[in-house]
């Protein structure tokens, strides 16, 4: 079974435009994904659709087996990863990093601290936890939106764009860091680009978007040996 499946998924804006525009998708449980193609073509309504930030028009939007197309966000059980990472600027580091763990119940301080703990260790971002946003560099920024993601089990994991606030180094060094991470923990992973070097290295399979249409699947390895 898919772990999340998209059934001839249309969106539709109020003028009649077709921003997404009969897409189905199969995402294997653990696969990951990349939504890749030009600015404008419905990636990021596609990405909003499977984590319920956007009204489906039509189609049928299936994630573990159920059928998700009226469930709101927080009832998905899926970590999205903002391009402007969405932090509190309040907050400090290990608090953004609860913060998903504060809104369940049935949870010890002690286990928050542990898996708040885990997820610092694993993005290098042991010392930095009593800090705020404020005083955090672009790329550490990012990792602490990405341990806010990892912190609790979800499904999936959804990521808009991480990589294009950083300059190209930072890209270069978090796209290894995401490469290793998804690979440890094997989650379903959604990934929105429109970076090639980023389509072509990460994904287990990489969905090419074009006007709102799905033009075509396929690995890295194939897109590159295409003619
Ligand atoms: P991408 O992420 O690939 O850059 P988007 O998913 O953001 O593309 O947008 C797809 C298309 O839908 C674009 O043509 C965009 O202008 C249009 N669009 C996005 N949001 C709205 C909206 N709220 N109302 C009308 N059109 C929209
Ligand atoms: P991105 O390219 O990062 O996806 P955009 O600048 O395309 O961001 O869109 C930013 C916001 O504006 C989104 O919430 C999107 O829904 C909205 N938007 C985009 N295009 C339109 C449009 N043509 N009409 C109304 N809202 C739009």
């Amino acid at each position: 079974m898919a772990a999340i499946e998209m059934r001839n998924i249309v969106k539709e804006y109020g003028d009649g435009f077709k921003a997404v525009n009969d897409v189905s998708l199969d995402i294997a449980d653990g696969e990951f994904m990349i939504l890749v193609g030009p600015s404008g073509c419905g990636k990021s309504t596609l990405l909003r659709m499977i984590v319920g930030l956007e009204d489906i028009t039509s189609g049928d939007m299936v994630i573990g087996g159920n059928r998700v197309n009226e469930k709101a966000p927080r009832d998905r059980n899926l970590s999205m990863v903002f391009q402007n990472y969405a932090l509190y600027p309040h907050l400090t580091v290990f608090e953004n990093i609860a913060f998903p763990l504060r809104l369940k119940k049935n949870i010890t301080e002690e286990e928050v601290r542990r898996r708040v703990r885990d997820a610092a260790g694993m993005l290098e971002l042991d010392e930095h936890l009593e800090r705020k946003p404020a005083n955090l560099s672009g790329g550490q920024r990012q990792r602490v939106a990405m341990g806010r993601a990892i912190v609790r089990e979800v499904d999936a994991f959804l990521f808009d764009e991480p990589l294009s606030n950083l300059d190209a180094k930072l890209r270069g060094q978090m796209r290894t860091e995401i490469s290793r991470m998804q690979r440890r923990l094997g989650t379903t992973t959604v990934y929105v680009t429109h970076d090639q070097t980023e389509a072509m290295t990460l994904g287990d399979r990489v969905a090419v978007l074009r006007r709102g249409l799905l033009q075509q699947v396929a690995s890295p390895r194939e897109l590159y040996e295409q003619p």
